[in-house]
């Protein structure tokens, strides 16, 4: 991946910080997925750890950057979801994970440089986790550095938000996006980038694995239900079989197209029957079922009732 455009503003504020001598204890770098703040965390820590960086950016020759590139680096620790005792993999961050990373961060650098912990996703601690992290926080030791990943801050606690200094991405601005999407090679950039909310990231992951047609099938769906054609069962069905999530952001998507067709040419697109009031509460209601796929209620049952509203 080529440099993402719209990190280089959080790049130069954080390399003046480190130039000054003035670098935070945690950082949390948080907004939506697909905009790359994974690659922008790597960079980060790969630099910080280097033994002759440039601006901040890691030679990737010294002995520090071969380990941090096989993944053996002593002074970095990587944490995600670890493993239960029978083998599958955890939803969420534990504990005892963050304990074990607390032990390792208390002993001394053996590059005798700065120690690392990347927490990651960092919104997915459970609250022990989350309260350990804070002792942690709160008494930090003189070159070391936690930092958190996160899609959605908000999940974490306030009073661990509070001792982070915030890097947060948001959309760049279309041209950017465009740019570095045709740079990327992608073709049909401005439906993809449309697709996908602005979101540049996700719109290159999107037009590689189809989301595209996706996007369609859910537009030819809605239209075909709302003529009474279709059944709501076979609907649902498919929906279910690929993409879930995916696809009700398209259906909320073509919900609130419907709506700005409406406004200019009177009617829309998917020839819906609900009126733009309604049309909007399915806009929130679609956003809703998205969210709730992922708790435990059944994924069949959520869309059929969606399904049901739509006319
Ligand atoms: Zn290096």
């Amino acid at each position: 991946m080529n440099q993402l455009p719209w990190h280089a503003e959080h790049w130069a504020r954080l390399q003046a910080r480190r130039q000054r001598d003035a670098l935070p204890h945690a950082l949390l770098i948080c907004g939506m997925a697909g905009l790359g703040k994974r690659e922008f965390a790597q960079r980060f820590v790969q630099g910080l750890l280097c033994q002759q960086s440039v601006d901040g950016d890691a030679c990737r020759h010294c002995r520090s950057c071969l380990l941090f590139a096989a993944g053996t680096h002593p002074d970095l620790v990587s944490l995600s979801f670890g493993l239960r005792k029978d083998g599958v993999q955890r939803s969420e961050i534990v504990v005892d994970q963050i304990r074990e990373l607390s032990a390792r961060l208390a002993m001394s650098s053996q590059f005798g440089g700065w120690q690392v912990a990347l927490i990651d996703p960092a919104d997915a601690m459970n609250a022990a986790a989350a309260n350990a992290l804070l002792k942690t926080l709160e008494e930090p030791s003189a070159q070391t550095m936690l930092i958190l990943l996160a899609d959605a801050p908000w999940r974490m606690p306030p009073t661990i938000r509070s001792r982070c200094q915030r890097i947060e991405f948001h959309l760049p601005a279309e041209a950017d996006a465009l740019a570095w999407l045709q740079a990327e090679g992608v073709r049909d950039a401005a439906a993809a980038l449309n697709a996908a909310g602005g979101n540049p990231g996700l719109a290159r992951v999107w037009t590689q694995e189809g989301a595209l047609d996706r996007r369609m099938e859910v537009r030819k769906d809605l239209t075909a239900l709302a003529a009474g054609r279709g059944q709501p069962l076979e609907v649902v069905k498919r929906w279910l079989d690929s993409e879930p999530a995916q696809r009700l952001w398209f259906a909320a998507q073509a919900a609130a197209d419907e709506i700005k067709t409406r406004a200019t040419a009177g009617s829309g697109p998917l020839a819906s029957a609900l009126d733009v009031e309604a049309l909007g509460h399915w806009y929130n209601a679609a956003n809703r079922t998205r969210e709730s796929l992922r708790g435990p209620l059944r994924g069949d049952l959520l869309l059929l009732e969606l399904l049901a509203q739509w006319r």
